[in-house]
């Protein structure tokens, strides 16, 4: 098992369990996330011992960067997993920080038509210690501090809930990597339960939710999710999340030329989202070799824009990343090799 998959209450734990001092939790937390070590030897002020135990119970490195792509604000990571399966994460420079988009399971099973990381399967759910690690590797190699992350890459998140809320609480606690609640984001295709599920957790992480579609026959088109969770009971437990957290939730909206881009979709929307404390954000398709949908054109998009604008609904265009080395939403794959 690896060190990481570890929660500071579980490491706690453990130390209680094998009749240690509780305290180590506090100190080897800082050791893996402040000072960064790869071998337990180098924990020096816990006792010879107890890390020759943690050695035994534990692995501290399980992925390994095989690829970076760079272009202007953008990285590219390709990782090998320990059974050699591969994930992708994106490193995005922004004015207010670095931001990371990582990868949560190995291929998808929600099928949506346009995205191209979900033409693979899901194969299995990474580990949390899979979701942290990526966050140190990035970090290593940039020698940047990541002070944002999104679970939007490869996976639905809410199809591997528990893990994602321990990667939550690593990431999050102070003596982890410190990055605050409202710096990081989760990002569903809309799984019902989990929604309600995710309200009563006590961290102020962002929520997202993948509409793409403002009614059900154009969403179940598009998103197989919609067949076994229509829009009704999405926003219903949409509102009990928001009525429990007392924050609020982002849309996101893909733009797909001639699809859900007319003027009537737009309106449908704002009907849609009337009441709830939300934000639209407008995503450009990015077009990938393998499927068939186009981005809409610019003027679309900006006419959808001003539709929702003067509705009073809070909508932003998303600042696009990443094209150029296929690094964009939707563009990432979870094999090395084209599939
Ligand atoms: N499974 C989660 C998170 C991963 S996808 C979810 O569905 O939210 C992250 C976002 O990128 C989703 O909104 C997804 O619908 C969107 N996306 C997928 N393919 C895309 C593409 N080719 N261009 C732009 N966005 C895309």
């Amino acid at each position: 098992m690896s060190i990481y998959d570890l929660t500071i209450d579980e490491l706690t734990e453990y130390f209680l369990k094998i009749d240690e001092k509780k305290y180590y939790a506090t100190e080897l937390f800082s050791w893996l996330y402040n000072k960064r070590i790869t071998s337990f030897d180098e924990a020096t002020n816990i006792k010879k011992e107890v890390r020759e135990k943690l050695s035994k119970d534990f692995t501290i490195s399980n992925i390994e960067i095989v690829t970076v792509e760079k272009a202007k604000d953008v990285r590219k990571y390709l990782f090998k997993l320990n059974d050699k399966e591969h994930v992708e994460a994106v490193l995005m420079n922004h004015d207010y920080g670095n931001s990371l988009c990582i990868s949560s399971q190995v291929g998808c099973n929600m099928g949506c038509k346009f995205c191209e990381s979900g033409r693979r399967k899901k194969v299995r759910n990474l580990t949390t210690g899979e979701m942290v690690e990526q966050i140190l590797k990035v970090e290593d190699e940039s020698n940047l501090r990541i002070s944002h992350v999104v679970i939007m890459g490869i996976g639905e998140p809410f199809d591997n809930y528990d893990n994602i809320c321990n990667f939550i609480r690593i990431t999050n606690h102070p003596k982890g990597l410190n990055i605050g609640a409202r710096h990081i984001t989760v990002s569903t295709c809309g799984l019902v339960p989990k929604i309600l599920e995710f309200a009563n957790f006590p961290y102020q992480v962002n929520l997202a939710i993948s509409l793409h579609a403002p009614n059900d026959k154009l969403r179940k088109e598009i998103m197989p999710i919609a067949k076994v969770y229509p829009l009704k009971d999405l926003i219903n437990a949409i509102k009990v999340y928001l009525e429990k957290t007392n924050r609020r939730v982002t849309f996101e909206y893909i733009m797909l030329d001639g699809v859900n881009d007319k003027e009537e979709h737009a309106l449908e929307l704002v009907n849609l989202l009337k009441g709830i404390n939300s934000y639209v954000n407008l995503i450009p398709y990015n077009e990938t070799d393998a499927l068939q949908y186009k981005r809409s054109k610019p003027l679309t998009i900006a006419k959808f824009y001003d539709i929702l604008k003067k509705n009073n609904i809070t909508v932003t265009i998303r600042r696009e990343f990443g094209g150029t080395i296929s690094a964009a939403c939707g563009q990432l794959r979870s094999k090395k090799e084209d599939i």
